[in-house]
């Protein structure tokens, strides 16, 4: 087949990667027809088997793994580069996220005599500070952008990334990239280490399985405020808009919906959606975490595994509690758009 486009999604079952895999083959996908080759660090699941791409399984930790799968890829145009590893603290964070990418673009970049862009997905961490930070002081921070804000001179691996990205871009003359600063993601993958929505289904599901009422496990902030998603297929589109549009390059993006909700109107839809009694957020009852409420549930997930013939997973990988802990500490910030 005659490709305009070759896409080397890096991360391909996480959260946004499904939606690249998804959208990227499709006919009417803009820079196409598309050929995909989607890079993860495990066997390839059998619910992404229908994307058409090809699968390279690949520990991008692993600089001798890298280079031996990557650097036969000789006829990438397009990285997007949506994946992450999390440590224990955030210089370890730093060291961690930066090999992984500086493994990566070494592999490519010089064996690849069509690479043209480069998408690096961030998010609104960039503007709000790490993990550590947003535990300490879960109020909604200023969003500001970097440098500009003593407060937020703390080591943060996104400000990595981007320069590793920039040092790495500019070896390779007429090479491009974006950045896409996402807010929470909402979207599809078993296999995310942050994904929201799907927690929220499990933790569901549990309820419905003991047949207790959905409380809201968060914060009064939590429950009232405005909060901020971002679709995994929306910031699929925006990535590939940014790598084939000419007038997007060299250029970080924020990505939001553009409209806001609240968990309490969501709460009601997923307890509709699951069957269980909606409750209000009630202020007399003690906080709650999700994190301590799930810690022995994994026999009972196993139980509904089995009884509903699901895909196996184990509850400690497809229940991401300290995500929802955080998310639901405080209120959100929303992106400003001027
Ligand atoms: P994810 O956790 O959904 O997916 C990660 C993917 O990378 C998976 O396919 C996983 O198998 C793969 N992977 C992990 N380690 C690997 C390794 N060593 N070798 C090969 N593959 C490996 O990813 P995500 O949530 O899209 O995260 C990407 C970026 O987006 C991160 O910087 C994250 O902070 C940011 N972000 C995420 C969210 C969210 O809600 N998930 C929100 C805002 C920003």
């Amino acid at each position: 087949a005659d490709f305009q486009s070759v896409g080397l999604i890096v991360g391909v079952t996480g959260i946004v990667g499904n939606s690249l895999a998804e959208i990227l083959p499709r006919s009417d996908t803009p820079g196409g027809p598309w050929k995909v080759y989607g890079v993860a660090r495990r066997p390839r699941p059998s619910w992404n088997s229908d994307q058409p791409m090809e699968y390279v399984q690949c520990d991008i930790s692993d600089a001798g793994d890298t280079l031996a799968k990557l650097s036969p890829l000789s006829d990438v145009t397009h990285i997007f580069y949506v994946t992450w590893t999390s440590r224990s603290n955030e210089s370890e964070n730093c060291e961690a996220n930066g090999n992984m990418l500086r493994n990566v673009l070494t592999a490519v970049i010089g064996n690849a005599p069509n690479l043209r862009h480069i998408c690096l997905q961030t998010g609104n961490k960039h503007y709000i500070g790490p993990f550590e930070l947003v535990r300490q002081s879960p109020t909604a921070r200023p969003a500001v952008h970097r440098g500009l804000c003593p407060e937020l001179d703390y080591p943060n691996f996104q400000y990595n990334l981007e320069d590793i990205l920039f040092e790495e871009a500019a070896k390779k003359e007429g090479l491009t990239w974006s950045i896409h600063r996402p807010a929470i993601i909402f979207g599809c993958s078993p296999y995310s280490m942050m994904n929201i929505i799907g927690s929220l289904c499990v933790y569901a599901t549990i309820c419905k399985h003991e047949n207790v009422p959905l409380k809201f496990p968060g914060s009064k902030a939590a429950w009232n405020s405005y909060s901020n998603a971002s679709d995994a297929e929306l910031i699929a589109e925006q990535q590939i808009w940014a790598g084939v549009e000419p007038t997007a390059k060299n250029e970080a993006f924020n990505c939001s919906n553009g409209d806001v909700f609240k968990w309490k109107h969501l709460w009601k839809v997923l307890a509709e959606q699951f069957g269980l009694e909606y409750v209000e957020f009630d202020e007399s009852e003690k906080e709650m975490s999700l994190a301590v409420m799930m810690k022995d549930k994994g026999p009972v997930w196993d139980e509904i595994v089995t009884e509903k013939g699901l895909v196996p997973s184990k509850l400690e990988e497809i229940g991401i509690w300290w995500f929802v802990d955080l998310t639901f500490a405080g209120e959100a910030m929303l992106d400003r758009y001027e």
